[in-house]
């Protein structure tokens, strides 16, 4: 069915009726004034919450090369029961996505397994094999679809190369995404350095790691004139350098992720090894100052870092467990917390998670007017339900919030008009 009404539906706070015809948006109508909808099937949406399909700039679906931790069908699987309708996948597979070839591949694995979406946007390596010396042919990359570059997972240390990078992605279109780590302050952490790493006797890694590069790497940006984007900034160090860069006119933008905006390093106690991740949680200050970079703008958008591993790799002792949390099924439920603590509000939501993504990486969005591809999901924020791996769709459960109840969660996706879940 790809025309339909949803009816009673709230948008922005209002009940509103959503004209669909052959795939896309014909009008958006306050509830019950709708004289486009004769003769259409009424799909009743029972006053649950309506977004646009969400944008998840930032994550890792492990095919080709992991698949028992994730494949491309099952990471679109969590993406699409979790409200995301494009997934951009970092580059660290086996083989690193660095040829043409793998980025076919992995477009097409999105295709077979979800034809109607979610959509699946690789991200090019910035250098062969992630290794930071040799650059990646970023040209043929593009061309084969990727959508942005990265040499996430593992930091860039040399500023030339990543100078090189930089020039040749701005000259293609493509946004650089940073991860910003500088790997001798980081080396052989497992936590954020402060009280609670001394208390536990884990090795830390201070926020000056994370922050020293990104001011760096922003400054290569004014100096070259070309745009750079933050990944998963985790502090307010580096929410400083990022004001400041937009500050100076620097085309600097950014992104956080759920965890950094709910969870802080005292979720290490006992041990836990679901709260290691790089960067690390950090101190309850960061929270608060990345929650302020968010609702200011200074943070542009939300990702969820979405790093499936499986339980196996994770028992381990809490120094050898591998860094990272799954987050497509749970980030837009965890997220929606910050609308009701007043943080930001519906409309700064979607911009967060839709809007400006889509601006970034110059992907297609629904703004329910005209025209706009039928790509939106009904959300019951009065839902409650726990965690468990039996209720992900990701193939790996290693997230701080298993065990945890939720409140609010999708009920239905549409792609292109079609239902999808
Ligand atoms: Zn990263």
């Amino acid at each position: 069915m790809e025309s339909f009404v949803l009816s009673n539906a709230l948008y922005l706070g209002k009940a509103v009726d959503v004209v669909v015809r052959e795939g896309r948006i014909d009008a958006l109508y306050p509830h019950g004034d709708a004289p486009q909808a004769e003769g259409l099937t009424k799909v009743d949406a029972r006053g649950q919450v309506l977004f646009p399909s969400f944008i998840d700039a930032h994550t890792h679906l492990r095919e080709p090369g992991f698949e028992w931790k994730e494949d491309v069908a099952s990471g679109l699987s969590a993406a699409a029961h979790g409200g995301f309708g494009a997934v951009m996948c970092m580059a660290n597979t086996s083989p690193v996505n660095d040829e043409g070839s793998v980025t076919r591949f992995i477009i097409e694995r999105g295709r077979m397994a979800w034809p109607y979406g979610p959509r699946v946007h690789p991200i090019a390596a910035a250098t062969v094999g992630l290794k930071g010396e040799l650059m990646a042919p970023l040209a043929e990359l593009c061309e084969a679809g990727c959508v942005a570059v990265s040499n996430d997972g593992v930091p860039l240390k040399n500023s030339d190369i990543l100078r090189r990078v930089m020039e040749y992605a701005d000259d293609l279109g493509l946004m650089v995404i940073d991860h910003c780590e500088d790997p001798w302050l980081a080396k052989g952490s497992c936590m954020n350095e402060g009280v609670t790493s001394g208390k536990l006797g884990l090795r830390g890694q201070p926020d000056a790691a994370e922050a020293i590069q990104a001011l760096r790497d922003i400054m290569l940006a004014e100096y070259l004139g070309v745009a750079v984007h933050i990944a998963h900034v985790s502090c307010a160090r580096t929410v400083d350098a990022i004001r400041w860069g937009k500050s100076r006119g620097v085309r600097v933008s950014a992104e956080t992720c759920p965890h950094y905006l709910f969870l802080d390093e005292s979720a290490m106690e006992g041990y836990n090894i679901y709260a290691r991740i790089n960067p690390p949680l950090r101190t309850r200050a960061d929270v608060q100052a990345l929650r302020q970079a968010v609702a200011d703008g200074t943070i542009d958008i939300l990702v969820t870092d979405h790093s499936p591993h499986a339980i196996h790799e994770k028992e381990m002792p809490v120094s050898e467990a591998p860094n990272g949390f799954t987050g497509m099924d749970l980030a837009v439920a965890v997220t929606y917390g910050l609308v009701r603590e007043g943080v930001i509000d519906e409309a700064l939501f979607i911009e967060r998670w839709c809007t400006r993504p889509g601006a970034l990486f110059k992907l297609p969005t629904n703004s329910f007017r005209q025209g706009d591809p039928a790509d939106f999901f009904l959300f019951d924020p009065n839902l409650t339900w726990t965690v468990s791996p039996e209720n992900l769709y990701s193939k790996s459960c290693n997230t701080p919030w298993i065990g945890q109840t939720l409140k609010g969660r999708l009920t239905a996706h549409w792609m292109g008009g079609r239902q999808i879940v």
